[in-house]
């Protein structure tokens, strides 16, 4: 069996590791920028109401109409000419945008260190990719060399997280402006940490005939839902929406994002909570001896462990039950690097009494 496997599977299909996401049963979750709160009793009461009188035997809305028009208010989408697509998660986005522009010889360009997805789909998608390294000393935009990649490659899609993940700042907006004029394709910002961020390009949207802007609902706590969208032109969506699966956003998901985006205000106070206990946990490491905290404008933060100490001390948390993402080894950028959701207090209390223990008693 394994030749015929070897003989049908593309090779650069084989030579992939499978998306790896560890096994975090009762641990403390600080590895996946999830929202650490659930709902109030009474919330998720009305909310079970609210699901007791779905018909789950038809077929979904498969332009999922209402959840849209809400959402297109909720994230503040200029109504000029600007259409809105819908995604089982951001994910399935990238893999839309990917799908309709493929073509043997294409590429997607990123920056490096990125979002892991973009790299994958391009793959997937049997096209090339092009990650550019970022400035070393901030993780900002190394504009000559990303022009430079811009004009040697002529890429297909240019996507550029904002802020960025796994670094956690936002790039210059004179820098994201003048990427948008270099590329000779769509420019799509990937707003997923808009919640936590103090700046966004959807205000831009119909400024710059390349420019996508891409959210989803993950990390303002609806991860487990899969819900995002993507706004711009409608020249543009109209035929990314051609590669979309009929009804890839499911009953339950309309419903519940209907649901949560009415009571919004529950999310609003989780995200204010979490941008507060964003400073508490980054200046509570920064007083660490040799720990180097990143700046963040997203619901994680990088931070930099003394030489040769990221492995030990992701496995001292680990064993006290907390894990976080083990960045280092993943690129030569984020040597002794790990990084880490902001949790619920109690739980980011607890992340630092290991890191203190672990700093001072090695
Ligand atoms: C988490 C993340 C996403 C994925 O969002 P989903 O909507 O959950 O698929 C997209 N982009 C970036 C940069 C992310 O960090």
């Amino acid at each position: 069996m394994e030749g015929r496997v070897a003989d049908w599977i593309r090779p650069e299909i084989r030579a992939l590791s499978a998306y790896h996401v560890q096994d975090a049963s009762g641990l403390i979750k600080l590895d996946a920028m999830e929202n650490p709160y659930t709902w109030p009793e009474d919330l998720r009461r009305e909310w079970l109401e609210r699901l007791h009188s779905l018909d789950v035997n038809r077929y979904p809305d498969p332009q999922a109409r209402k959840l849209a028009q809400e959402l297109r208010s909720a994230m503040q989408v200029p109504p000029r000419d600007m259409a809105l697509l819908l995604g089982n998660g951001s994910d399935e986005i990238i893999q839309m945008l990917a799908l309709a522009v493929s073509a043997p010889g294409r590429s997607i360009l990123s920056v490096e260190p990125g979002f892991v997805m973009y790299r994958m789909i391009a793959t997937w998608c049997g096209m090339d990719y092009v990650g550019v390294p970022l400035r070393e000393d901030d993780f900002s935009l190394d504009m000559p060399a990303l022009l430079q990649a811009i004009r040697e490659h002529q890429p297909a899609l240019v996507f550029l997280a904002f802020p960025n993940n796994p670094t956690g700042n936002l790039f210059a907006e004179a820098d994201m402006l003048a990427v948008l004029e270099a590329a000779p394709c769509l420019v799509v910002v990937d707003e997923a940490y808009a919640p936590f961020a103090e700046s966004s390009f959807m205000s831009r949207l119909g400024q710059h005939d390349n420019l996508l802007v891409m959210r989803t609902v993950s990390k303002l706590g609806l991860a487990g839902l899969r819900l995002g969208l993507l706004a711009g032109p409608s020249a543009w969506l109209e035929e990314i929406d051609k590669v979309r699966m009929p009804y890839n956003i499911n009953v339950l998901t309309q419903a519940t994002a209907r649901f949560a985006l009415k009571h919004h205000q529950a999310l609003d106070e989780q995200t204010a909570a979490i941008r507060r206990d964003r400073q508490v946990l980054f200046e509570a490491l920064q007083a660490m001896d040799g720990m180097v905290p990143y700046p963040s404008q997203a619901n994680f933060i990088l931070v930099r462990t003394p030489a040769g100490k990221a492995v030990p001390l992701f496995e001292a948390l680990l064993k006290d039950g907390v894990l976080v993402k083990k960045l280092h080894g993943s690129h030569p950028l984020l040597e002794d690097c790990l990084r880490i959701t902001v949790g619920r207090p109690e739980e980011n209390a607890r992340l630092l009494e290991i890191t203190r223990r672990f700093v001072d008693h090695g």
